[in-house]
């Protein structure tokens, strides 16, 4: 085992206290692609960028195309969750992990069984309408047809953050709050150049902060344990 992998474990097993900080490389070996990754596909069928498309404004302006994106990008039918996911999930269990926070939107640490889960940018498996917040099952948002309206009219959204909207205030203390009182922070799956992630990391007072990710990050100097692998091979060894 690398060296560096080996005092992961160390750190994890003398610890009853450790929190995950993850994005979306967490979800890439369940086959869920990053959707800033636009390819030449990509331009081929759609007008706008991803961000355009995912804004607030533009799903105010044109929700019919907004679902079309949401059902082929962002809802991706039988993917289930990895090891990393699941390994998170045992410690959790096992009393060492105190909460995840995720910037993904997939719900696919809960499918995990992991509890204590907060999701920074909302999650796809929850609706609720725009106009009187009635919540609304997701699966006619995810696999219907057009847009689904509400009783009231209004039209019925994902409870995800879209682009140009404020983060839920109460999802981020609490993260700040598991951050902040962390023994070990581990933080994969992130290139922290997107907000609020490398913002997140500076309430971290610890002397164990670990960064997974396959290439280097602005962040890399600033921690105790920098591990260049893969985070699933990675969580498989520990
Ligand atoms: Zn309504």
């Amino acid at each position: 085992m690398d060296e560096n992998i080996r005092t992961l474990k160390k750190w994890i097993d003398e610890s009853d206290n450790v929190v995950f900080f993850g994005g979306a490389g967490v979800s890439t070996e369940s086959g869920i692609p990053d959707f800033r990754s636009v390819d030449g596909l990509y331009n081929q069928k759609w007008k706008y960028p991803p961000e355009t498309i995912l804004s607030h404004s533009f799903f105010e302006r044109d929700p019919e195309e907004y679902y079309h994106f949401h059902r082929e990008k962002l809802v991706i039918d039988g993917v289930k969750p990895n090891r990393t996911h699941m390994r998170l999930a045992q410690l959790e269990q096992e009393g060492k992990l105190r909460a995840v926070v995720t910037q993904n939107i997939d719900g696919l640490h809960q499918a995990a069984g992991s509890k204590t889960v907060l999701e920074l940018h909302g999650s796809i498996w929850r609706a609720y309408c725009s106009k009187c917040r009635r919540p609304y099952p997701a699966e006619q948002m995810n696999h219907g047809e057009g847009v689904p309206r509400c009783v009231c009219g209004g039209v019925i959204r994902p409870d995800i953050v879209l682009y140009e909207e404020p983060l839920d205030q109460n999802i981020l203390s609490e993260a700040i709050h598991y951050i902040r009182h962390a023994e070990v922070l581990i933080v994969g799956g992130t290139s922290l150049n997107v907000y609020p992630a490398a913002g997140l990391i500076n309430y971290y007072r610890g002397n164990k902060l670990v960064l997974v990710n396959r290439s280097a990050t602005p962040y890399d100097s600033y921690a105790d344990l920098v591990i260049h692998d893969n985070l699933g091979k990675v969580f498989s060894e520990i």
